[in-house]
Order: C-alpha cells, then structure tokens, then sequence
C-alpha cells in the first residue's frame, strides 16, 4: 500500500476501494516487523482495530466524517492519553498509566484519528540523539549506526519507516524539528501557546509545544489545525484565532518572499555538505524569485547558555513531583520518607535528567540566581527583541536545522555540551517562542538527512508552512 499523503488516503478510504481496519492491519505489520528498532514504547494492536472497525461503520452508516478520518498516527510517549501507560521513556514512570487524555488527543480523536502507540523518546524529553531512553536507542532510518535525533527520535523515525501517517512529538527547544531533521521529513514546532499543554508531561513549561511529524506540509497543517486553539485547561494557550493553514499555505507565492539569511547561522565550523545543500536551495528560491537577504542576529552564540540554564531550571521544579509517594516507581530502600524520596529518585532518573535537576537546582539558588537565572531571562528578552525586529524585514529566517548530520550512536554521550551543540539552530525560536520548522532537503555524499530550518513571526504557522512546502517542491 503505498500512501503519498492524508489526502490520498482519505479518497480511497471515502471511495471504499481501502477500509480502516485494512490501513491499521498495514500498519500494525510494518510496527511488528520493525519491533528490535525500538521505535513504539507501547503498540495498542486491539484498540486501533477496533476504532478502526467504529470508523467503517461510521461511514457504511453515512456519519459525519472527521476532518482526519481514519488517520493512523503514533504518538509521544510524554503526551497523556486515558488508560495507557505514560512513561516518558524514564524508569520512573516505567509502568504509570495515565488517567485522563491530553487536549491535543482529544481533538484528534474528535475529529477521527486513529492512535497505533506511543513511541519512544529521551526520558523526560532531555536529548538530542534518543540514546537517553530507559527503553533504548533507536536507529536511524537511513543508517543503523547512526542516531535518528532527539527527543522525539521515535515519532520521527516511525513516520520516515511508514509505522505511522504522523506523529506528535513535543519541542522544547528543537525536539520535534531535530529528529525531523535527521530523518527526512518535515516537523513542526508551532507558537508557544498555540497548541494546549495540558496533558504533555512538563520538562520546560515556558518552552514545551506539541509538535506534528509528516512526510508534507499539507498533512503538518490539517493536524495542527485540529489541535490548535485555546483550551480552559492552559493558562498559557492562546486566544489568538485559528486560521485555515491549509488555505494560507496555497496563498503563499516565491516570487518576492523575502528569506532573511543570518550569518551567524553559517558559522566556518558548519558541516560543508549541510552548508552546500542548504544554500543551494536558497539559491535555487532566489531563482524563482525569492530574494536572499543577509542578515544578522548577534549574541546567537548565547543562545545554548541561556537555553540550557532556562530549561533546567524549569526542569528541577517540574520534575520534584516524582518523587516515589505520587508517580509511578518507588525504590524498595524506602525505610523512611526521605529515604523513599532520594531513592526513589537516585533509582528512577536516568543520568542525564538527574545532571539537568542539579543544574537547575543550582542556578536558581540563592547566590548564583542573578548571575545565572535572572542573567538568562534577560538573555531572552534581548533575543525576542532581535528575532522581532529581523522579521520586520523578511518574511523568513533561514538556516539549517542542523549544523551536522545525523552522528554515530555513542558518538556524543561521553560529552554532554558537545551533545547540546546539537540544539544550536533550533533553540533561538523555542527561546523567542516563534514557529518553526524543519524541511527535508535530500541527502548529503554519505547519503544521510539534511533539513532546512525556518522561522516565522508569531502565530504565522500556515505562511511557515506555506514557505516550507515551496521549499520541499523545489527540489
Ligand atoms: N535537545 C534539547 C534538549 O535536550 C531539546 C529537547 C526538546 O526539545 N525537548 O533540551
């Protein structure tokens, strides 16, 4: 069976020359058979049956379809969804079940999607390779050796491998846009506070977005679209109007788009593959009428410090609910209740969530607050204020997703601030809160992913992906 996009399927699936309980079948197969990659943390092969087989008799009886009916989609194993296990690839919450679904999985559901599983992640969303889950690495798709990127190194593997239409991840400050990146397909990360987070298990709650991995733009834009909008149950989602992404995207011309071109995007140390193959697309854009415009964005090199003290932060007082008494695992060693908690917890974190609880705990102390946290912030604002005055004059920030492609697996685990280099490109817009995007270019001489990055104004999500799409065609 071979599925181009959601619009393909949707006509055959309307036309009943394919049933849903036959799409799932395909699908279920192909996640059994790529079972030793590790991609699923968990597979729900009944459950998707049997949505499957509500949908057809749905439109056997002639009901209201939903704008994804019959969609196969995965999704990340941080996002709740009622009465399935929720683990976020951590040991701690290695056999917790969510009670109650995330808003973003409601939408789906309401509008028709059908969930195949979770699939796997760093634990807690802390990575950029995927090697930090308690369930194991998975392989990229193009080469086993290598890593598929991070966090959301299961969904963007699962999509690229076909286990999945589309998938959610969640982008903290490039999770979904990374792997996306290393996998050849298109991910997005919308404007903070376009999507609920209600139901997304925190890491950085001034940065956390649900993300949507497609193989296109189109597919990208009709999920967003369903889950986007305000919801009483986040502060912090926006009442900002959802707009037709679709009908924006196909409004959007090359001809006289003005792509803003940092330069502190392509630093001498850039893999020269990635910088060719990027370039060459812009260039390939100027011919057909867009315009190239140097720009630049100082300070961009204190992006990873001031992510990275931010985040952290955030984390260690997020993370202080797991503590043995509440979630999931509790260490055997628990003869008092402090001993429950430092067990529980020293058993539970993985390395490297137990090194960002540390950070975060002390740049937040009493003496290094103002030189670290207070000094991030500000790092923050100036970052807003550059980003808002570079799209007063272009219309899109260009770069590449990332500045190597994907690296070997245990290439980058023995050094920690050489892993969050990793993050360099994608940062800046989860620290400004914009949207962005990840674009699948082709392949470099080793023939592995190389993905464009673009960033919009706020809330410009169907202009993004209307660029992006342009971007994907012109190739
Ligand atoms: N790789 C980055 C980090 O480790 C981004 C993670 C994310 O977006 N969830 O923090």
């Amino acid at each position: 069976m071979h599925l181009s996009s959601y619009e393909d399927l949707r006509s055959r699936l309307v036309a009943k020359a394919v049933t849903c309980e036959e799409v799932v079948r395909f699908y279920l197969e192909r996640i059994d058979r790529h079972h030793d990659d590790n991609i699923y943390i968990t597979v729900f092969h009944e459950e998707a049956l049997e949505r499957a087989r509500v949908l057809d008799r749905k439109l056997s009886e002639g009901g209201r379809l939903g704008k994804l009916f019959g969609m196969p989609m995965a999704i990340k194993d941080n996002i709740a969804m009622k009465g399935s296990r929720l683990t976020c690839a951590s040991k701690i919450l290695e056999n917790y079940e969510s009670v109650y679904d995330a808003t973003a999985i409601l939408r789906l559901e309401e509008e028709d999607a059908i969930f195949l599983g979770k699939t796997n992640m760093d634990e807690f969303a802390m990575g950029s390779s995927n090697e930090n889950s308690a369930f194991g690495n998975v392989p990229n798709p193009f080469d086993k050796t290598r890593v598929p990127g991070g966090s959301s190194g299961g969904s963007a593997a699962a999509v690229a491998n076909g286990l999945a239409m589309v998938a959610l991840g969640s982008d903290t400050g490039g999770s979904v846009r990374q792997p996306a990146g290393f996998c050849d397909i298109v991910g997005l990360k919308p404007t903070y506070g376009r999507i609920s987070r209600f139901g997304l298990v925190a890491f950085a709650s001034s940065f956390d977005q649900i993300g949507v991995l497609s193989r296109n733009c189109d597919d990208a834009a009709l999920v967003l679209e369903v889950m986007a909008g305000k919801d009483g149950r986040d502060a912090t989602s926006s009442y900002h109007a959802v707009t037709d992404y679709s009908k924006e995207m196909s409004n959007v011309s090359v001809e006289g788009l003005k792509i803003g071109v940092p330069k502190e995007y392509f630093p001498e140390s850039l893999n020269s593959d990635v910088a060719r193959i990027v370039k060459g697309t812009l260039n390939k854009l100027r011919d057909e009428g867009a315009e190239l415009i140097d720009i630049t964005l100082p300070d961009s090199e204190y992006a990873i410090a001031a992510y990275y003290i931010l985040v952290t932060a955030e984390a260690s007082s997020n993370l202080a609910r797991f503590d043995g008494a509440r979630y999931g695992y509790r260490s055997e060693n628990s003869g008092d209740l402090s001993a429950m908690y430092v067990n529980s917890r020293t058993e539970g974190f993985g390395r490297e969530v137990k090194r960002r609880i540390m950070l975060g705990t002390y740049v937040l102390s009493a003496g290094y607050y103002d030189t670290y946290y207070k000094k991030a912030q500000q790092v923050r604002r100036v970052f807003q204020d550059r980003y808002r005055e570079a799209l007063e004059k272009v219309d899109v920030i260009a770069g590449p997703t990332s500045p190597f492609p994907p690296f070997g697996i245990g290439d980058k685990t023995g050094d920690p601030l050489e892993m969050y280099l990793a993050d360099v490109f994608t940062v800046p817009a989860s620290i400004v809160g914009m949207p962005a995007v990840s674009v699948p270019l082709g392949f470099d001489s080793l023939n592995l992913p190389v993905g464009m990055h673009l960033i919009c104004n706020f809330f410009e999500e169907g202009k993004l992906l209307g660029i992006a799409k342009h971007m994907q065609r012109s190739l």
